[in-house]
């Protein structure tokens, strides 16, 4: 028996015939070569925010994603407290590259907000060329992962690098590079937990386009294994209208969940996947499962990111780094403050590393 959906090593064909039955949730065999139980939400386990009035969201959307100009808004007591919790990783560098000494390091990379700046529309979020370089450069010396919302083949165009790993759809749809850049571990993975679920996507793609139609500045985005609502170019007065026109639609696909996102709603399949197990599934593919040996770092700017800041604290092992100008709540270790400074902390990890390998 073969599963055409999944594309994997030979060491992996085995996980690969037991993906489907995964996804459907009559087995309990582990999806994508990792031993999670794939199951799906109850009806009754709907995440609460969802049940709440839209008043709540709709204000946490706001603070979530504050302007270019509303860092005045959080007192400069409260933004030094936090960069002591959270200090800069450019400024402990060392600290950070000392805890490397004789392990791998991993690089995941979120790419909206993290290696290119938010815009308003988001299919006009290029990655400037020097980050283009930055990347390419860490690349070379440690396996490094794009972990998206998007849809993969979006983020790839974006990027345009093919000795990546990358995991779009909030790291439901994985891929090794198509360049080999490292010898261990397979590069040849793919890991597509949700693949049941693009017909309902698809559908709900069309309903939502055409629920939507009537509100000014709404875009929704077919990220293949999840869709995004963006508000950024919606007025702020119609996005109560917008997030209850696509609660309207979800009503009718209990099978979907609803999840925010600065200025953007998103609708996922209720599997219990995300930016953290995409994580933990690259690390297992890439041989470090239960290694003491690798240092993942994993940079990003979301609230998404934080299911992957949240696996390293568990693990005890590797940084979250989050990226953001102003305090917010966070389980990452360390902070930077833009995509600017995100691209430095990379060129200083090459540079760390050819030092290494100078002196060896
Ligand atoms: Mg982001």
């Amino acid at each position: 028996m073969t599963n055409p959906n999944v594309v994997v090593s030979d060491t992996q064909s085995a996980i690969a015939m037991a993906l489907t039955a995964a996804v459907n949730g009559v087995s309990n065999s582990p999806p994508c070569g990792y031993p999670y139980n794939l199951t799906l939400f109850s009806k009754s386990k709907f995440p609460k925010s969802l049940e709440t009035k839209n008043f709540a969201w709709v204000d946490a959307m706001r603070a979530s994603s504050p302007t270019r100009n509303s860092s005045s808004s959080s007192s400069s007591e409260d933004k030094k407290a936090w960069i002591m919790k959270h200090p800069s990783a450019l400024g402990v560098f060392e600290e950070i590259m000392s805890a490397a000494k004789m392990k791998q390091v991993v690089i995941f990379l979120d790419y909206d907000g993290t290696l290119s700046p938010i815009v308003e529309d988001p299919d006009q979020a290029y990655m400037a060329p020097q980050m283009r370089e930055a990347v390419k450069n860490v690349a070379k010396y440690f396996p490094t992962a794009i972990v998206s919302g998007r849809c993969r083949a979006k983020v790839y165009n974006f990027v345009r690098l093919s000795e990546l790993y990358y995991a779009g759809s909030h790291g439901m749809d994985i891929k090794g590079p198509s360049a080999r850049k490292h010898q261990k571990g397979n590069q040849n993975v793919l890991c597509q937990p949700a693949k049941d679920f693009l017909p309902t996507m698809a559908e709900v793609y069309g309903i939502l386009l055409e629920k939507t139609k009537g509100i000014v500045g709404a875009n929704v985005e077919n990220n293949k294994f999840c869709l995004s609502v963006h508000f950024r170019r919606v007025e702020e007065k119609s996005w109560n209208d917008l997030a209850d026109r696509v609660k309207s639609v979800l009503k009718d696909y209990p099978e979907l969940r609803l999840t925010q996102g600065r200025k953007v709603l998103e609708i996922r399949p209720t599997i219990k996947w995300d930016k953290g197990k995409a994580l933990e599934f690259l690390l297992e593919s890439l041989g470090y499962a239960n290694s003491k040996d690798v240092l993942p770092i994993y940079i990003g700017d979301d609230r998404t990111d934080e299911d992957a800041f949240k696996v390293l604290r568990k693990r005890g092992q590797g940084f979250g780094i989050l990226v953001s100008k102003v305090p917010k709540e966070t389980e990452a270790t360390y902070s930077l403050q833009e995509p600017s400074e995100v691209m430095q902390f990379l060129q200083r990890l090459v540079a760390w590393k050819r030092s290494v390998q100078r002196n060896h």
